[in-house]
């Protein structure tokens, strides 16, 4: 067995309080891997629960089943005692702390051990023990194999073969990008044994959208996306204003910024969405051009070379300016079509 396999499972000798934590705005992935955790952890016999920096979306609501999360954001008393109840904290499908943003301090201060499970490129060094794949599709399929490498299958259920199924799929788009290793397809085999209904999941997290949504995405394409076929770019951005206007809620977004991109010609798109006192962006590819790079020149942000996000404290307009004037920079790149 991989030594920090090997070390990690000696951490979960005894019985204990586990605390497993995604990253803030958590998505499928994320939620996946964390219930998946919490699921095996309740079954070897330790009290396990999911801290999660804030809310996630309607459409994961049912990822959960027993197994506890706690909104640190809006019950952070709560999420506290049961972090300072525990040594032993699992890091999720992140690998700086600041992406867990309303949870960075606390996750500094805790004194037990920290292990981190993720596949994102270019991991800080913040936990005891890490696991970093960047070549994984996603921190789902991962878990998978580091439940497998440490010997606990036993302990795996339907219920968290559905869950890793889950995140596998939104990580990779439904399955339309990083699907290339065989690995992959080795960890799919094996979630299929449960029994699990793929069509059922799928339907779950893309056919249960709000009205209001779909209304939403609709106005986006017709009169708010711009294309800018001289450098292969589309984008769109959403202030504030429109999005109460249709109802906003978190995860209603989700998926608008990979619209452009099926697109003749476009191989690099953004969303750039309002908040109250940032603007949030969403950046993806097709192809070489490296939207994490891109993101983390100009944007503090991060991520894959294909998928990366960021944030301004600009103002939106300003921020689209700055966006459209970083573009002659990168013409080379945007435009070698491969
Ligand atoms: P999304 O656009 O779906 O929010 O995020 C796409 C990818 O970029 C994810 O892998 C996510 O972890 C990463 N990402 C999103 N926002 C940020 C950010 O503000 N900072 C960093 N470092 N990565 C981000
Ligand atoms: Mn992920």
């Amino acid at each position: 067995m991989d030594k920090v396999v090997k070390n990690i499972v000696e951490l979960l000798e005894p019985a204990q309080s586990i605390t497993i934590v995604p990253h803030s705005n958590p998505d499928g992935d994320a939620i996946g891997s964390a219930v998946a955790l919490g699921v095996v952890f309740t079954n070897m016999g330790h009290s396990a629960k999911i801290i999660s920096p804030n809310d996630y979306p309607d459409f994961l609501q049912w990822m959960p089943g027993n197994i506890k999360i706690v909104n640190f954001q809006r019950k952070k008393k709560q999420a506290e005692k049961f972090i300072n109840e525990s040594k032993l904290m699992f890091c999720v499908d992140f690998n700086d702390i600041r992406r867990t943003k309303y949870m960075e301090k606390t996750i500094d201060a805790f004194t037990g051990k920290k292990v981190m499970i993720d596949h994102h490129p270019c991991p800080a060094q913040f936990a005891d023990f890490s696991i970093s794949r960047p070549e994984y599709s996603s921190t789902c399929e991962l878990v998978y194999d580091f439940i497998e490498a440490a010997g606990l299958s036993r302990f795996l259920d339907t219920q968290a073969a559905r869950v890793l199924y889950a995140g596998i799929m939104t990580d990779t788009g439904s399955f339309s990008h990083s699907t290339s290793r065989p690995n992959l397809y080795k960890v799919l085999s094996g979630l299929m044994k449960f029994d699990i209904d793929a069509e059922e999941i799928h339907a779950r997290i893309y056919d249960n959208f709000s009205t209001q949504r779909m209304r939403l995405m609709g106005y986006c394409l017709l009169e708010k996306m711009v294309v800018l076929p001289e450098y292969s770019v589309g984008y769109i951005s959403i202030t504030l204003e429109e999005l109460k206007k249709f109802n906003f809620e978190p995860g209603d977004t989700e998926g608008f910024v990979n619209i452009p991109l099926s697109i003749k010609g476009i191989i690099f798109s953004a969303l750039f969405v309002e908040k109250e006192d940032h603007v949030k962006i969403s950046f993806r590819s097709k192809g070489s051009f490296p939207v994490n790079e891109f993101s983390s020149n100009h944007f503090g942000g991060g991520g894959h070379l294909n998928a990366a996000g960021g944030e301004t404290k600009l103002k939106l307009s300003e921020t689209l300016d700055f966006f459209t004037q970083l573009l002659p920079n990168y013409l080379h790149l945007l435009n070698r079509n491969d």
